[in-house]
C-alpha cells in the first residue's frame, strides 16, 4: 500500500541516465488526524511518496479520500502531525507559521476549483498581487504582468473585473497569478471541476505548458479523467492512503 518513492521515473530530460535526482518533493511516513471535539478523525496515513523535478502528477480518489488535504500540506497551507516532507530539499514541517507564509509566497503557485480571484481588483491587478511582496518596482511588475496575462491569452482583458469574465478567463487570470513569481511548484487542486469541456481544454493546455516548455513542477488533484490524461503521472488515494497503480505512467 506504500508508494514506491523510487516508482515514479523522472521525466524525460530532468537529469543525467543513472544519476539520482533529488525529488522536488519528498514525502515520507506522512500522517494528518482532524480533532472533532474529542473525536480524532485520521485523514492520511503513511503516506509516502516521491515528486521528481519537472513532474506533472495527477492525484485521483474518491470525495473526502484526502486529496485536498494532502495537496495543502505540499504547499505549506497546512502541518502533518507526524512524517517528513520537503520540498526542495527544505523540511517544511519544522517552519514556524511566519516562515511558512513567505515560504508559501516564494516557493507555491495556487490554482483552485474556484479561481479565488480577489473581486475588487482587475485581471492586472490579480496578477501582479503576489509581486507585490518582491522587491520588483513598478516597470518590471508591468512587463511580467503583461507577458503572463499575455501567454494566457488575456492581454485584451486586464482591466476586467472577475465578474466580467467567464469561468474559464477566471483561471487563466488564476494561472498566470500562480506562475507570476516563478514558483518551485505549481499545484492545481481541481482546477478544471468548475468548468465546460472547452475551457477546461485550454485550461490544461496551460498547465501542460507550464510543465513541459517553462519546466514548472505541477500537482493537480482531480477527478477528471480528461484532466488525468494531461499529467505525466497519476497517483490514486484511497481513505487516507496511496494505493498500488502509484506513480504509473499515464498512457
Ligand atoms: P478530498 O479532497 O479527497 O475530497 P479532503 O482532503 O478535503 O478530501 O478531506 C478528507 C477528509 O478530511 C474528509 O473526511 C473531511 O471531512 C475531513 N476534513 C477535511 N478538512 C477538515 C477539517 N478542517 N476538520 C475536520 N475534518 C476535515
Ligand atoms: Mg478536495
Amino acid at each position: 500500500m506504500t508508494a514506491s518513492p523510487t516508482r515514479a521515473p523522472p521525466p524525460e530530460g530532468a537529469g543525467e541516465a543513472g544519476g539520482a535526482i533529488r525529488p522536488i518533493v519528498a514525502i515520507a511516513h506522512l500522517s494528518k488526524s482532524y480533532r472533532r471535539g474529542d473525536q480524532v478523525v485520521p485523514v492520511l496515513r503513511d503516506i509516502t511518496l516521491d515528486i521528481p523535478p519537472g513532474d506533472f502528477i495527477a492525484l485521483m480518489g474518491p470525495s473526502g479520500s484526502g486529496k485536498s488535504t494532502l495537496l495543502n500540506l505540499i504547499a505549506g497551507i497546512d502541518k502533518p502531525d507526524a512524517g517528513e516532507l520537503r520540498v526542495d530539499g527544505e523540511d517544511i514541517t519544522r517552519l514556524a507559521e511566519a516562515e511558512l507564509a513567505d515560504w508559501r509566497a516564494a516557493h507555491v503557485g495556487f490554482v483552485f476549483q474556484f479561481y479565488n480571484l480577489m473581486p475588487v481588483l482587475d485581471a492586472f491587478e490579480n496578477v501582479e498581487l503576489p509581486l507585490l511582496l518582491t522587491s520588483l518596482g513598478k516597470r518590471d511588475r508591468r512587463e511580467r504582468v503583461e507577458t503572463a496575462l499575455a501567454l494566457v491569452g488575456l492581454s485584451d482583458r486586464m482591466d476586467h473585473y472577475p465578474n466580467e469574465l467567464s469561468g474559464g478567463q477566471q483561471q487563466r487570470v488564476a494561472i498566470a497569478r500562480a506562475f507570476i513569481t516563478d514558483p518551485t511548484i505549481i499545484v492545481a487542486d481541481e482546477p478544471t471541476g468548475d468548468l465546460d469541456r472547452k475551457s477546461a481544454e485550454d485550461i490544461l493546455g496551460l498547465l501542460r505548458r507550464l510543465n513541459s516548455e517553462m519546466g514548472k513542477t505541477v500537482i493537480m488533484v482531480t477527478h477528471d479523467r480528461h484532466a488525468v490524461e494531461s499529467a505525466r503521472h497519476v497517483t490514486h488515494l484511497e481513505k487516507g492512503e496511496l494505493v498500488a497503480g502509484d506513480g504509473e505512467k499515464v498512457t
